[in-house]
């Protein structure tokens, strides 16, 4: 090899390290990850506009084939890590389903997040919602007990997303479970849309690096026992396993016919004195245990009763018709993929107020990842405005309703 190509190729591998530590920085800070997304989107619309990039038709039919081979390609790169990931994440399907859910008093839970099915091997679980949530918060509440026996107060800092917990059963769950615990005062606090990820989703993002390096190192990793362990092992990080039966555990605290709580969406901050009580309000405010600020709302879980359709909160799922905000205007489109509380969504494209077209040919900038605060209704499917059907409009009371509140 002369030294003129091993010159070029140290660079080429230079070049491709700083790529994977630039990557691996991005990956662990989704703030950072989100940023990056937002500039390469504005990047990519300017670019648009400036016509640098070429329409389908434009394509000469070489550098179709050569986009088109790209596309297959980068989609089949894509499900394989997918499908690598959730064959080391997954053991079993979720169960909550055939389980009845039903109410037990506090002194029929058990103590031992591990006691029963003392022969059988721990599954652990994929659930994500907040029967989930809790199962993973529960041995967190018994340690801080534990360690820490005179505390009384714990607050809570997340995301939004409805799934997980912005929603009744978590607001139930938080006014109950850390009384059973031993504490006395319960905030649950959500932070401004887009800015939920912080210290906790880096530390997830250093563990799911270490283990990448754990598997480079040599070490395989065939099941989630064995992250478990080797995770431990390797990082200062203090791990509590969850297993199916936790979750189940979980599922059972909450009673079937939990009452929707009005103004969930407006709600930044759920305050809870007494099992079952809470008081919700749209800011923050820590100035004393219970304070009048902000004008909090009560909402007793213990005299309420759902009604039909009070439960009939809308839905965010794939193929489901939403309006979504961007850059500060309002698209219809559909929800394409959900993936940990952020929503893909396929958008029609502008043709003037409230008239929209669906786009002939496909860019990749009209499907775009949104925080759940960025979709602002599920809609009905938008209508033909004109008779011949080329442009839609989105049923008017709902475009006047949600364009007055973006203004
Ligand atoms: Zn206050």
């Amino acid at each position: 090899m002369s030294t003129r190509q091993s010159a070029s190729e140290k660079r080429k591998k230079l070049a491709k390290e700083r790529l994977t530590t630039f990557r691996e920085k991005l990956y662990s800070n989704p703030e950072l990850h989100e940023e990056y997304r937002r500039k390469e989107r504005e990047r990519y619309q300017k670019r648009k506009l400036a016509g640098q990039i070429k329409k389908t038709e434009e394509l000469t039919k070489k550098q179709h084939e050569k986009k088109t081979r790209q596309w297959r390609d980068n989609s089949k790169l894509y499900y394989k890590r997918k499908k690598q990931l959730k064959a080391i994440l997954e053991t079993t399907p979720s169960s909550e389903d055939d389980e009845s859910l039903q109410l037990i008093q506090a002194n029929e839970i058990p103590e031992s997040p591990n006691e029963g099915t003392p022969n059988e091997q721990p599954v652990l679980s994929q659930q994500h919602n907040a029967i989930a949530t809790w199962a993973h918060l529960d041995p967190v509440l018994r340690s801080i007990r534990e360690e820490h026996p005179n505390a009384r107060n714990i607050h809570f800092i997340s995301d939004g997303p409805t799934s997980q917990y912005r929603n009744k059963t978590n607001f139930y769950l938080a006014s109950t479970l850390p009384f059973i615990r031993g504490f006395n005062h319960v905030t649950w606090n959500f932070t401004e849309a887009s800015h939920g990820k912080g210290a906790p989703d880096g530390v997830g993002g250093a563990l799911k690096n270490l283990a990448d390096r754990i598997v480079s190192y040599g070490t395989s990793i065939p099941d989630a026992d064995t992250l478990f362990e080797q995770l431990d092992l390797n990082s200062s990080v203090r791990l509590f396993k969850i297993t199916e039966d936790d979750v189940k555990k979980s599922a059972k605290l909450v009673p079937p016919d939990l009452k929707t709580v009005p103004g969930m969406m407006q709600t930044h901050q759920m305050i809870s004195t007494k099992p079952g009580l809470i008081y919700t309000r749209e800011v923050s405010c820590f100035c004393n245990f219970i304070c009048g600020c902000y004008s909090p709302k009560e909402f007793d879980f213990r005299e309420n009763e759902a009604s039909e359709e009070e439960n009939a909160e809308p839905v965010l799922e794939v193929g489901k018709w939403v309006l979504v905000q961007y850059d500060g205007e309002l698209f219809p489109g559909t929800i394409t993929q959900i993936v940990d509380g952020q929503y893909e969504v396929d958008t029609m494209s502008c043709a003037g107020s409230n008239r929209f077209f669906i786009p002939s040919k496909r860019y990749e900038g009209e499907k775009v990842w949104y925080y759940f605060d960025d979709i602002k209704a599920v809609i009905p499917e938008p209508q033909p405005a004109t008779s011949s059907a080329q442009h839609f409009c989105v049923l008017p009371e709902i475009w006047a309703k949600y364009t007055k509140k973006c203004v």
